[in-house]
């Protein structure tokens, strides 16, 4: 049920390995923000990828939540906030975005896909060169037969919002992302689809996450604007990286959940670490989440 009155976070982590302190870091802060504000927290499994979600991750996610006393309000395993059991809500928002006449079949495959693009954008983004776009223009005809489902972004549409920690942003999706998918050749739900479906209909009303997927943001906004749904306040967070100045990944051994409680670090140590790093306390220190509250 939706409670838009009262502040609701989350934190929806893919169960495609153990956690590492960046993800640590990114729960804390969303933990944080929304017990100081008094609001309640939701943990969503985010296992849209057949292929990389293991449900054993997905246990010692909760697992590694509960021993640093990230505690959830609602969601996770038990209350069924997986992603691979909500097909039916993403593909009602898929239909909506059929009837507005958006959606195209896309047979190209990723070789083709960079193959029109030059030059690559150098963060590695593919931006779609509309090889399946229909000739004419909008509204489409539901597409039919197989193919991925892409959504059609109008040239020049721009999106524009401020986030807490990054401040105002404009990104003219065309040049940005260009149509994006919003189901895969092989069934499986796009990320974007299924965020914005996830976030509007738990009543999430702001979302705490790494900056890494800022430009993501856009994209959601967009698709909150053509499915009339309302958006969430945004906070990124800047990236954590190693020593080497390099974005923590799950192949960073020694910084992944497993590493750090083999090591004997106490929940308050680990808590500590990410407080530091967020610059709640000077340096890295034991500290209780309660004492941060
Ligand atoms: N499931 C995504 C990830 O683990 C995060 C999605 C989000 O916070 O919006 O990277």
């Amino acid at each position: 049920m939706k409670q838009t009155h009262l502040v609701t976070g989350r934190f929806a982590p893919s169960p495609s390995g153990r956690m590492h302190l960046g993800n640590i870091y990114a729960a804390f802060m969303s933990w944080l923000s929304a017990r100081r504000q008094g609001g309640r927290w939701i943990l969503r499994i985010e296992d849209l990828d057949p292929q990389r979600s293991k449900p054993e991750y997905a246990r010692l996610i909760e697992d590694d939540l509960r021993w640093l006393g990230l505690d959830w309000d609602e969601g996770g395993i038990a209350d069924g906030y997986c992603q691979s059991l909500r097909g039916g809500l993403y593909a009602d928002a898929l239909a909506r975005l059929e009837e507005l006449g958006l959606v195209y079949a896309c047979r190209c495959t990723r070789a083709d896909i960079m193959a029109t693009q030059a030059p690559h954008q150098s963060d590695g983004r593919v931006i779609y060169a509309g090889t399946c776009r229909p000739h004419n223009c909008p509204p489409y005809a539901r597409p039919e037969g197989p193919g991925a489902r892409r959504l059609y972004v109008p040239y020049g549409e721009s999106v524009d919002f401020t986030d807490r920690n990054f401040g105002r942003q404009h990104v003219v999706l065309a040049a940005e992302c260009g149509d994006f998918i919003v189901r895969r050749a092989d069934g499986a739900w796009a990320y974007q689809l299924a965020v914005v479906v996830d976030d509007a209909l738990m009543g999430v009303t702001e979302v705490v996450r790494g900056a890494d997927l800022l430009l993501s943001t856009a994209q959601q906004i967009y698709l909150y604007r053509l499915l009339g749904l309302t958006p969430p306040d945004w906070a990124h967070l800047p990236l954590i990286t190693n020593e080497a100045g390099v974005r923590l990944s799950k192949r960073d051994a020694s910084l992944s959940m497993e590493a750090i409680r083999a090591s004997g670090a106490t929940p308050d140590e680990v808590i500590g670490r990410v407080a530091a790093l967020a610059g709640l306390i000077p340096e890295p220190a034991p500290v209780s989440l309660h004492s941060l509250v």
